[in-house]
């Protein structure tokens, strides 16, 4: 089984790599790229939040919640909190996370149970979208790929580790098939926790007004239209203002339109 700190090591890596691929290939600010990092290695800790080690509980929850409230930091601005509210929001989600949310997890999962699956992976960036509620939804949407990336970095690791070498001979462990799966045969109330959970989050989202294009256009979506952009495939969008656009992004917009 793949430790703690090879987990934090490899998230982080993926977390960077990823970071540098939004930033040379989408003109992305450089802050958001960093933050997409961040966000790709804490979620590259949390699989194993479902662990039967007390230790290994403590330091992914030590280190989730000392980063976490850091990364909400933007959010906390954009809804015009003032510096004393962002030490108490801050302070409050480390006890929340802490001592509170960790620990229910640990309680309601068993190791490689549901919570080391794909549609946890799935049902985490669907939380992360609700979370990051970035007011450019392409930068949004690249922040939920980084918590799902990261994520899904552990699933694989752990996968990876149930090869093993011993005396010479390649050895297959049991725990083969237990962290990137669909389905836990051993438990029909786990399954049907995560997919609830799936669900749920999946329709939140849907309906989320942000990221769909208003009530007079229920189809077409800011994610679609945010993608669309600078994939320079839609020449037709209308852009929300670009007010709100960071200096980049803008720079896209003006690009797009030929000025
Ligand atoms: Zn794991």
């Amino acid at each position: 089984m793949a430790g703690f700190k090879t987990h934090i090591a490899t998230s982080t890596v993926v977390g960077l790599g990823y970071g540098s691929a939004m930033y040379a290939l989408f003109d992305v600010p450089i802050e958001t790229c960093l933050v997409s990092s961040g966000l790709c290695s804490v979620a590259g800790i949390l699989p194993d939040i479902d662990s039967e080690s007390g230790q290994t509980v403590r330091e992914i929850t030590g280190f989730a919640a000392a980063v976490v409230p850091l990364l909400l930091l933007d959010q906390l601005r954009a809804y015009g909190v003032n510096h004393d509210e962002i030490i108490l929001a801050g302070g409050s989600l480390y006890i929340i996370m802490r001592f509170g949310l960790a620990s229910l997890i640990n309680r309601i999962t068993v190791h490689r149970g549901m919570w080391h699956s794909i549609p946890a992976a799935l049902a985490v960036g669907l939380a992360a979208s609700w979370l990051c509620d970035c007011p450019v939804p392409f930068l949004r949407f690249m922040k939920v790929i980084a918590v799902v990336l990261g994520f899904m970095t552990h699933l694989v690791l752990d996968e990876i580790y149930s090869f093993e070498f011993s005396r010479g001979r390649p050895r297959i462990k049991k725990s083969l098939g237990t962290a990137l799966k669909f389905w836990n045969p051993n438990s029909l109330v786990s399954n049907m926790v995560a997919y609830g959970a799936l669900i749920a989050l999946s329709v939140f989202a849907w309906n989320d007004p942000m990221l769909r294009g208003g009530p007079e256009s229920p189809i077409h979506t800011f994610a679609r239209e945010a993608v669309d952009e600078v994939l320079g495939e839609n020449d037709q969008v209308n852009s929300p203002s670009s007010e709100t656009f960071p200096a980049s992004t803008r720079r896209n917009e003006r690009r797009r339109i030929g000025h």
